[in-house]
């Protein structure tokens, strides 16, 4: 089976498209989205209906979802983000609400766990990206692969030797291989808002009959994303960050 994992749409129409029409050359049997439908983007119900619309899909909480729901207070975002959330509540209509509302935290498949951000506590919004947080993963999720998002960069975190673990940053098309009892912590990085300086978007293909996880990136049209951003009186600042892959 081929599953497209793939997060942090973000309300950005323009790379959920880019990303759909992307996968769907690849031959994805399943689809697992890990959250952060909405959120600095001027498309929020356009993407949840997109997200909705694929095949075979399960789709997971991210921490801009609960917001935009009410779920956690968004009082706790920082400025801009709040001001996002809140055009973002406005908009969003009462089924893609509810649809928001009831998603889980936490999905697992055999020995396999995703979440948006670390699956040992998956609403403490923790993000998987140094020693400790990744060891909480690796050891006490009792998941031999562990799918991850929320700081919008791609990685892939694999034990080594004795207490080791190694960070390595995917390229484009690059293939890791998987063999049995390897435990592995992979982040998909974004489809609509990459942090890594690259304005485009990223995910990944876990393969579970060839044993192997490939990362992808694809290009969209950030600017008219941007001019969205623009348009719809969000804060300026989500378009410049989108320019710039940051
Ligand atoms: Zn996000």
């Amino acid at each position: 089976m081929r599953i497209a994992v793939f997060s942090d749409i973000h309300a950005n129409l323009e790379a959920f498209e880019a990303f759909a029409s992307d996968a769907a050359r690849r031959r994805i049997d399943k689809y697992v989205c890990l959250g952060d439908l909405v959120g600095y983007g001027a498309n929020p119900n356009a993407c949840i209906e997109g997200v909705r619309a694929l095949p075979q899909v399960e789709v997971l909480l991210g921490n801009h979802d609960a917001a935009a729901t009410w779920i956690t207070s968004p009082y706790e975002m920082n400025t801009k983000a709040r001001e996002a959330i809140m055009w973002t509540m406005d908009r969003l209509t009462d089924a893609n609400r509810a649809f928001l509302e009831n998603l889980p935290p936490l999905y697992r498949e055999g020995n396999h766990v995703w979440a948006h951000a670390s699956p040992f506590n998956p609403k403490a919004w923790t993000y998987v990206q140094d020693h400790a947080s990744a060891r909480l993963c690796l050891w006490r999720t009792r998941a031999d692969l562990t799918f991850v998002a929320h700081t919008h960069r791609p990685l892939v975190i694999r034990p080594t030797r004795m207490l080791r673990l190694a960070f390595e940053t995917p390229e484009h098309e690059e293939v890791v291989t998987l063999t049995p009892g390897n435990r592995l912590v992979c982040n998909c990085g974004s489809v609509g808002q990459s942090r890594d300086g690259l304005p485009a978007g990223s995910y990944l293909v876990l393969d579970t009959d060839a044993a192997r996880i490939e990362f992808i990136r694809f290009g969209y049209d950030v600017e008219k994303a941007a001019q969205k951003i623009h348009s719809a009186g969000l804060p300026a600042f989500f378009a410049q960050r989108l320019l710039k892959g940051q």
